[in-house]
């Protein structure tokens, strides 16, 4: 579960560390009044949706004069937003954050992870931060420093002193105390919350020499949320993906992608095998939809319903290989998918495991037009058909 900027700030802001005095609105009306009580000029207007990259796409203004306050949030919010993390379509900004606009002397980059590869929560330091981060990370990777953590030991004081006294020019040492205090703020508060990020790009030392977060991301590990139960008011449905929030109703695991041939499988290996056999065909995946183990007949009826409301989709793959989830189930719920959303795409079919010759059988005699592989070689033959016969 991703946070917006204000939220994620608000529990920096809790946590002791320096942000910035800030506002959120969510009307016109609200705009006038809040030159009055946030400190400025300058302010700085700044949407507020899930995606990164809004200074690059004029998601973040500054404003020298109420006035300008008011152009700036009334051309943000209520518009669409495109960003280089956005897609072509951007995303609707329904909320706007106004606060007080900070003098930078210099931007730093910090972030704690899980870092796969040690599988140790990892703290992500750079004296390069802002805008430019990616671009950094790509071609000055030497800029990136990293201290992985010992969650049995926690984050150690020496481990911070590890990360600033690398600083070419040093810092004076009271910003360099604050810089890693934040740093033993943001372990306890990725580890309390049950964090999979928490980033303030850029923290900045401002030109007084204080040590501040003027951007926050926070995400919350959604295996975690069962015992993180006063974050879930912080979730803003209307920033998912409308499809992923309705698999996630049916407890199905739903990601959407840019091709156009969905899939439907049991088990994320397998879906992640499905999705080669797809592009090995010369076709892209519409979607990554994992039924899971043991779904019941209305979890495929509705996994088929999500596809199909996707229109970019042209032909669907159904790929499970049954254990507890058996063929038959599977095949009843495919069935009744096909005739209640009276489906016109081509439909390929492979099947393997527990009763697939019951699976077959109720498939071959629903008087549908099911496209039955006999295993994943056809099935990925038939892919290459549906879309060269599309042209
Ligand atoms: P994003 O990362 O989505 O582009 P940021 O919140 O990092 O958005 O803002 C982009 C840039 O705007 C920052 O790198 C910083 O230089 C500047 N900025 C953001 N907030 C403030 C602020 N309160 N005062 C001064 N500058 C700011
Ligand atoms: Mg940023």
């Amino acid at each position: 579960m991703k946070l917006h900027e204000y939220q994620a700030k608000d529990i920096l802001g809790k946590s002791g560390i320096r942000i910035p005095n800030g506002q959120l609105i969510t009307t016109a009306e609200q705009i006038t009044k809040v030159t009055k009580i946030i400190n400025g000029p300058p302010w700085v207007i700044k949407a507020q949706v899930h995606a990164g990259g809004r200074g690059k796409g004029g998601g973040v203004r500054v404003a020298h004069y109420p006035y300008e306050v008011v152009t700036a949030a009334e051309d943000i919010l209520g518009k669409r937003l495109v960003t280089p993390q956005t897609g072509k379509n951007g995303v609707a900004v329904n909320q706007v954050l106004i606060e007080e606009g900070v003098e930078i002397d210099r931007e730093y980059y910090l972030s704690m992870i899980v870092d796969r590869s040690t599988a140790k929560p990892t703290m992500i330091f750079s004296p390069a931060g802002g805008m430019e981060i990616e671009e950094v990370a790509q071609e000055s990777p030497e800029l990136i420093l990293k201290q992985h953590v010992d969650p049995e030991a926690g984050w150690m004081p020496y481990q911070g002193r590890n990360l600033v006294y690398k600083l070419d020019p040093p810092l004076s040492p009271a910003p360099a105390r604050q810089l890693m205090a934040v740093m033993a703020n943001i372990y306890r508060i990725f580890v309390t919350l049950d964090c999979s990020l928490v980033e303030i790009n850029p923290l900045a030392i401002t030109k007084e020499g204080k040590v501040m977060a003027l951007d926050a991301k926070i995400t919350i590990d959604d295996n975690a949320l069962f015992r993180q139960k006063e974050l879930l008011q912080l979730d803003d449905p209307k920033e998912k993906d409308p499809l992923e929030s309705m698999a996630e109703k049916y407890r199905l695991n739903y990601i959407r992608l840019d091709g156009n041939i969905g899939a439907m499988v049991n088990g994320a290996g397998l879906a992640m095998a499905t999705m080669d056999v797809i592009k090995l065909a010369g076709a892209e995946p519409a979607n990554f939809l994992d039924v899971g183990g043991g779904a019941s007949e209305e979890m495929i009826t509705k996994g088929v319903e999500i596809i199909l409301k996707d229109r970019r989709v042209k032909a669907i793959l159904i790929n499970i290989f049954g254990g507890i989830l058996r063929c038959d189930v599977l095949a009843r719920g495919v069935v009744a998918a096909a005739k209640k959303t009276n489906i016109r795409l081509p439909l390929i079919v492979r099947l393997e495991g527990t009763n697939v010759k019951e699976g077959r059988k109720i498939l071959r005699d629903s008087e549908l037009k099911f496209l039955v592989a006999k295993d994943l070689a056809e099935a990925a033959e038939l892919v290459a058909k549906q879309i060269s016969r599309k042209g």
